[in-house]
């Protein structure tokens, strides 16, 4: 049984790792420090490193950690990654003996050129493309990059766990009621999240179904959605790419 644990890091990273016997892998380590407190506070010693993309507040800690430790570093080919061993493009697949684990890679263009997620063991680490109700900027790609591939995440199974990278969700939540605004199931998520943040916790991981259900950026065809986009442009619009970069855009100013 592998136990997924989420490590805070800077001001609203997450470190997530999984772990199971003595052994771990961490996904998007942007700083060592917090992983090697983790790993010697538990005993745990270090199976494996993911990358879900080149930015430094999620690739600042692998070059300390994979230091003198023999073990696979996975991450997006085509995207400068430090002590890369294992590049990685779609359909590929990352393995860590270790834990017991397998995951299948999707390429996921638009946040940056190469962006990969992860998926198995019933759950997704997707980086900074799909948040918890919302996503990434387009900083490397186009819109349609974008929103393609957060089609291709949103047709996994409903019951898949998302791990992002960021604690976004609450601003996120704000935003979307502002384009969703008749969505009862937005307001339960606030509630929900709310209790979490007070008590302190992660609102991670949530779910491919919550996300459907409430996640402006994987309903840029739901009427209200588009309404709302054409409100904002002050135009009118319906195809889903300008709907997704109008609401993108939005959300910048937001
Ligand atoms: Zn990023």
């Amino acid at each position: 049984m592998i136990e997924i644990v989420p490590l805070p890091a800077f001001k609203d990273n997450y470190i997530w790792t999984l772990r199971r016997g003595g052994q771990a892998a961490v996904v998007d380590p942007g700083e060592a420090a917090p992983v090697q407190a983790y790993l010697s506070r538990e005993g745990l010693s270090l199976a494996a490193i993911l990358a879900t993309h080149h930015h430094p507040d999620h690739v600042g800690g692998i070059e300390e950690l994979a230091k003198g430790a023999k073990i696979p570093v996975f991450g997006p080919k085509g995207e400068p990654i430090p002590a890369l061993t294992h590049p990685l493009g779609q359909d590929d697949r990352a393995d860590i003996p270790a834990l017991g684990a397998s995951f299948a890679v999707l390429e996921i263009p638009g946040h940056t050129r190469a962006h990969i997620a992860y998926y198995g063991l019933g759950s997704l680490f997707c980086g900074d493309t799909l948040f918890a109700c919302g996503c990434g900027r387009v900083f490397e790609g186009t819109p349609a990059q974008m929103l393609a591939s957060l089609r291709k995440l949103a047709a996994l199974p409903d019951e898949t766990k998302v791990y992002c990278g960021h604690e976004y969700t609450l601003a996120n939540i704000r935003f979307a009621r502002a384009v969703d605004p008749g969505n009862a199931a937005l307001a339960e998520r606030e509630a929900r999240a709310r209790r979490l943040r007070d008590a302190g916790l992660p609102t991670l991981p949530s779910t491919l179904g919550e996300e459907r259900a409430t996640n402006p950026f994987l309903r840029c065809t739901e009427p209200a959605v588009v309404e709302s986009a054409n409100k904002y442009l002050g135009s009118r619009i319906g195809d889903p790419v300008s709907v997704f970069a109008a609401i993108r855009e939005w959300k910048n100013r937001f």
